[in-house]
């Protein structure tokens, strides 16, 4: 039977695209393109928190790096490599095998590669941490700060699915397979909007990948902006599954619904043409769905324009304007 550490070489170590030193030394380098600043965030996954025990190994491997992928297309970074931290409880070699196909298909996909990491023994649960790197050119970086009043706010892809397969699959809604089987694959397989992110540097004013509810995130902009919104209900691009869904668990997810990993961004009215190609050009739907205000105070209105009551629970500190 292979040790350890052979079994974590086989599925981890790959080698290096060239220019870059990946696994097998102290530490990995990488060369940071002239004139660009290096992008870096971590992000860390607890089963039974982040993630279900029985998932999908593969699954599990591809969206321990996509929520990580996410952070560069929040910023217009373009990934450089990423290092990976993983405490099992056992070495199961059929599930670290899912796991690093899911986790390396996603790095080749992006231009991404492992070029680093560290596993240990954990007690009881697993524990996946990633590390990515990425560049973007000086001062061009999209951030949350950079929202002005009078901008649209925009939406890529849809939102919705991820909340209602995780709430089903949590077990706070009656079993509903094919409801599950219509939305599991928006929480399992996120795919990061990388190639929007790149395509917005010098469109968008402000961007922020949703990963906890759109409330909670674009709240996140216009604290970080100091301006207000107000988003349209009726424009939200919610995904097919929410069709028929009971009106207080479809604005539950649609607002604040998390595990979605689309953009949410701001742009100046002016640029709508521009914020259209770039979509076109990265091959993915952006929808429309508000305005920055100068005042404080984040508002949903319905088609009417009335505000709507009984927004998910968290966001008190954004009081209706
Ligand atoms: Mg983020």
């Amino acid at each position: 039977m292979a040790s350890e550490f052979e079994l974590i070489a086989r599925y981890f170590n790959r080698a290096a695209p060239q220019g870059l030193l990946g696994v097998g030394d102290d530490c990995a380098l990488f060369p940071a393109p002239a004139g660009e600043e290096v992008a870096t965030s971590i992000d860390l996954l607890l089963e039974g928190r982040h993630f279900f025990s029985d998932v999908d190994p593969r699954a599990l491997g591809h969206k321990s790096l996509a929520v990580n992928l996410s952070d560069l297309a929040a910023m217009g970074a373009r990934p450089i490599g990423c290092v990976l931290g993983l405490a099992l409880p056992r070495l199961d070699e059929a599930w670290l095998a899912a796991f690093a196909q899911g986790f390396h298909d996603l790095a080749a996909a992006h231009g991404c590669p492992l070029i680093g990491g560290d596993t240990t023994r954990s007690a009881h649960d697993i524990a996946i941490s990633v590390t990515v790197f990425g560049s973007v050119p000086a001062a061009t970086a999209l951030r949350r700060a950079g929202a002005r009043a009078g901008d649209d706010i925009w939406v890529s892809g849809e939102l919705g699915a991820a909340d209602i397969a995780y709430r089903l699959l949590d077990g706070q809604h009656p079993a509903d397979p094919p409801l599950l089987a219509a939305t599991r694959a928006a929480l399992e397989w996120p795919e990061p909007q990388v190639a929007l992110g790149l395509a917005l540097r010098g469109i968008a004013h402000a961007a922020i990948d949703i990963s906890d509810g759109l409330l909670q995130d674009l709240g996140h902009i216009l604290a970080a902006s100091g301006v207000g919104a107000c988003l349209w209900y009726a424009s939200l691009p919610a995904a097919a599954a929410l069709d028929g869904l009971a009106e207080p668990r479809r604005r539950q997810a649609l607002l604040g619904g998390g595990d979605v990993y689309q953009l949410c961004f701001t742009a100046p009215a002016a640029r709508r043409a521009d914020v259209a190609q770039a979509a076109r050009q990265a091959g993915v739907r952006v929808t429309r769905v508000g305005e920055i205000t100068a005042g404080p105070g984040l508002a949903v209105r319905d088609a009417e324009g009335r505000p709507l009551a009984g927004l998910p629970r968290g966001f008190d500190h954004f009081p209706a304007a």
